[in-house]
């Protein structure tokens, strides 16, 4: 099985972002960069040095629905005609800018950020929406757990891999232990777990953290040779990466328990304490950590939590 990396531009904070393109029948690829002129262009190149067009694209396959990933989805489908898309259905939320949903409203105000912080919030994805196209329920296939992916020579099996979003798919190609894992795995940086309503009920938070260390224990537990992030050069040592993950988020922890004072804090004070000089997305990223981790000490008994006013407030345990 030919895996072709392909590295495209994003207009994004983070940098280029990497798809994958399974040269086989039927002609796969994973992940497809944002909806810019650059990186359709980019993705055109990396195909024609691959022997192919985009019309000889057969299935669109998304590791998780943030615009860096997803952005050209329907427009590779509508010019490759009869290609299908496939997406974890637990992304569907994703699929349009993700504040302009109540639920999202609902969970900033009980993180305790101020209204003026999530209109601005909902300004930015408002303007992240132009680089990428929904999709109605209708147009994709849901990606499940366990699944397979054939191919001519062999096959990729699906992994739900749940906690930098909670349709966050990967994956696995058993033969050589290698894994295509979208945002759960960057070389570089710790991925963010994203503050996302549960997809299950919507109400509530989905526990991304949680889920987050739970989907890395258990690549962790198909002893990979190889891993392809989203961002970032491929990982060969998924051991030590695995095991700095654990240490950065146990520091992390620390830290957030440490700025839980007597008096109790909003999840948005201790972001503006981690992380004074974030702005842009990262108001919102900040956030999204800081709730991660206070609900991870609080769902350990670490910390304690009581609603005022629609707002949690975190405190130590007396
Ligand atoms: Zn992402
Ligand atoms: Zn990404």
């Amino acid at each position: 099985m030919r895996v072709v990396p392909i590295s495209l531009p994003t207009p994004f904070y983070i940098g280029p972002v990497n798809v994958y393109l399974i040269a086989e029948d039927p002609l796969t690829i994973i992940d497809t960069g944002p909806k810019t002129k650059e990186t359709i262009e980019a993705l055109r190149a990396g195909l024609r040095k691959a022997g192919f067009l985009v019309s000889d694209l057969r299935r669109i396959v998304l590791t998780h629905a943030h615009e860096d990933h997803c952005g050209l989805a329907r427009s590779l489908r509508d010019e490759a005609k009869n290609a299908e898309v496939f997406v974890h259905n637990w992304e569907t939320g994703h699929r349009h800018s993700r504040l302009e949903y109540e639920e999202h409203r609902t969970l900033l105000v009980r993180a305790g950020v101020p209204d003026a912080e999530i209109e601005r919030m909902r300004g930015l994805y408002e303007y992240m929406r132009r680089y990428a196209d929904s999709f109605g329920d209708d147009e994709y296939t849901s990606l499940w757990d366990d699944g397979e992916l054939e191919f001519e020579s062999g096959s990729l099996r699906i992994l739900h891999t749940p906690g930098h979003t909670p349709g966050s798919c990967s994956f696995l190609r058993e033969a050589d232990r290698t894994i295509i894992a979208g945002d759960c795995v960057l070389k570089r940086i710790t991925p963010n777990p994203v503050l996302s309503p549960d997809p299950i009920d919507p109400s509530r938070r989905f526990p991304s953290l949680a889920e987050y260390l739970v989907s890395l224990a258990r690549l962790r537990s198909f002893s990979p040779t190889l891993v392809y992030g989203g961002h970032g050069e491929p990982i060969h040592d998924y051991e030590e990466l695995f095991h700095r993950y654990f240490r950065a988020f146990q520091d992390r922890q620390a830290q957030v328990i440490g700025h839980v004072p007597k008096n109790g804090v909003t999840a948005w004070d201790v972001a503006l304490k981690m992380f004074p000089q974030a702005d842009d997305v990262h108001r919102f990223l900040s956030v999204s950590e800081a709730v991660a981790h206070l609900d991870l000490a609080h769902s350990e008994r670490k910390i304690g939590l009581e609603l005022k006013n629609q707002t949690e407030v975190y405190k130590p345990l007396s």
